[in-house]
């Protein structure tokens, strides 16, 4: 009952066939990894307007649109956006992504009287649900001038970009893109970075810890944490680095026991923990040491949550590396780099290269005999030299340092090319519609941009943009209604001024 009243709500905005086509893929499960329905969906959609659909193995669909009479001879077009949404729900809300209908509501915000589109208690799914209907909307309402289009729809953008990695280069002709996945309707995306993960590997002999010895566990917390792309150059805290650095001002005798710190290769590590056993003088040492750490770190950065704590372990510890490989481990983490590497020259304010030294982990063999100690970390850079560059330092550091290295999971970056004849067109527009420069740039994270060119052998000229979304991937997750209708005006006259090229 509530959601055929919520589809009416969404299909009396404007503009209709846009609303229309987002209430029909809303209503439809689509988490990532699970397209089977929304596949079947936008099928069965676009054959019911005559168009011809192409599917490849991993999911991923094109669907062809004729140019509109008198634009044949135009370069084909690829209107892009990714299937599958993230599936996050409140707490006290019961929903099952796989089977459930998203519920829209269509709200207005007190302050500013701006009407926006929610869901109840869930992500929308307006990322990137609202992009794939624009692109149906361009590709059906014969009122927009188009050259020939490809819709080119991809499974499991937000789990690994699995499906534009798969992509064989034949799948799709067109060599002009627009990505219709970016959030803010005010801005027009050029790059992106590339990424590629790198790990250390040590396995540590454990000794017993001596007589006389004391134990303590040192906790590093309240960290912002964030994710290791776009917010990486705000010089957040890193855990992992602040613990190593705390346990580097201890006397050498100090030995470790265990260590771990962060959850996942993209977010800057919030919270780092260690197992540590010395002499009580030398944990006596460390209890002055860390307070005057956490004071250095305030003073650097804008934490103010930073805690260091060192709480007593009376039963002490059975086992502990050596002083010698305690240091080796805790230097390593200090000569990683982590953060910002470098700014793009030709885009200000860009972060060009960077790495998070994101997870440290530990486990003890099951005959106690030795600790293996995992170090993974995510380096980024939009140009691919730069992050061979980074990755090699890494590994080089690694190497010095006695451990196993580790690299994979390379995805490209996407070159920002400030001279691109698609960017140059919706400049144009855009200038034309709205009276005012749009923002361009590129973000430090990966879109399928970067990979949908290489699978294009390098040479596609791509523009991303998109209607405002606040709060994606969470259930606070808007799309505004008149960005929509801003953003479909501004495609409309970018296909149509991509019709005469
Ligand atoms: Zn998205």
């Amino acid at each position: 009952m509530p959601s055929q009243t919520q589809d009416t709500a969404l299909e009396a905005l404007e503009p209709t066939s846009v609303w229309r086509f987002f209430a029909g893929i809303a209503a439809t499960p689509r988490p990532s990894k699970h397209e089977e329905q929304i596949r079947a969906h936008m099928r069965r959609t676009a054959e019911a307007h005559g168009l011809t659909v192409r599917e490849d193995a991993a999911g991923n669909m094109v669907i062809e649109v004729p140019a509109s009479p008198g634009c044949e001879q135009a370069p084909t077009t690829i209107l892009q956006g990714h299937f599958d949404m993230v599936p996050e729900k409140d707490a006290q809300t019961a929903h099952d992504f796989e089977r459930d209908p998203i519920r829209p509501v269509v709200d207005t915000e007190p302050q500013t009287g701006r009407r926006f589109v929610r869901a109840q208690g869930t992500t929308l799914g307006a990322d990137n649900g609202i992009g794939l209907a624009l692109a149906l909307a361009a590709a059906t309402d014969p009122e927009v001038r188009h050259g020939p289009l490809e819709l080119l729809f991809t499974v499991d953008e937000e789990a690994g970009m699995t499906g534009a990695k798969a992509l064989a280069p034949d799948f799709f002709r067109g060599r002009r893109l627009l990505n219709l996945d970016s959030e803010e309707d005010d801005a027009l995306y050029i790059g992106c970075a590339g990424g590629c993960d790198t790990t250390l590997t040590w396995n540590f002999r454990l000794r017993p810890p001596g007589q006389r010895r004391a134990a303590a566990r040192v906790t590093v917390n309240g960290l912002r944490g964030g994710h290791s792309g776009g917010d990486i150059h705000e010089n957040r805290g890193n855990a992992n680095k602040i613990l190593a650095r705390t346990l580097l001002r201890a006397p050498r005798n100090l030995r470790l026991a265990e260590i771990s710190g962060g959850s996942k290769r993209n977010v800057i590590p919030r919270e780092a923990s260690a197992v540590v056993c010395a002499p009580q003088a030398t944990l006596a040492a460390l209890g002055t040491s860390a307070p005057q750490v956490r004071a250095e770190v305030l003073a650097e950065s804008d934490e103010t949550q930073l805690q260091i704590k060192i709480d007593t372990l009376p039963d002490g510890v059975p086992a502990a590396l050596s002083p010698a490989d305690t240091r080796r481990l805790l230097t390593t983490l200090l000569a990683v780099p982590h953060g910002v590497l470098g700014m793009h020259p030709k885009m200000p304010g860009l972060v060009q290269t960077s790495n998070n030294l994101a997870t440290v982990s530990s486990q003890r063999a099951e005959d106690g005999s030795s600790l293996k100690v995992v170090v993974g970390m995510l380096a980024r850079s939009s140009l691919r030299s730069l992050l061979h560059l980074t990755r090699d330092q890494i590994l080089g550091i690694g190497r010095l340092a006695g451990a196993q290295t580790d690299t994979g999971n390379e995805y490209p970056g996407w070159e920002p090319n400030p001279d691109s004849p698609t960017l140059a067109v919706c400049r144009r527009v855009y200038r034309d519609l709205f009276g005012s420069e749009p923002r361009v740039a590129a973000i430090h994270a990966g879109v399928e941009c970067g990979i949908i060119n290489e699978r294009a052998g390098g040479n596609l000229d791509a523009v991303s943009f998109g209607p405002t979304i606040t709060g994606a991937h969470s259930p606070d997750e808007r799309v505004y209604v008149d960005s929509v209708a801003k953003c479909w005006r501004f495609l409309k006259a970018v296909l149509a001024e991509l019709a005469k090229t």
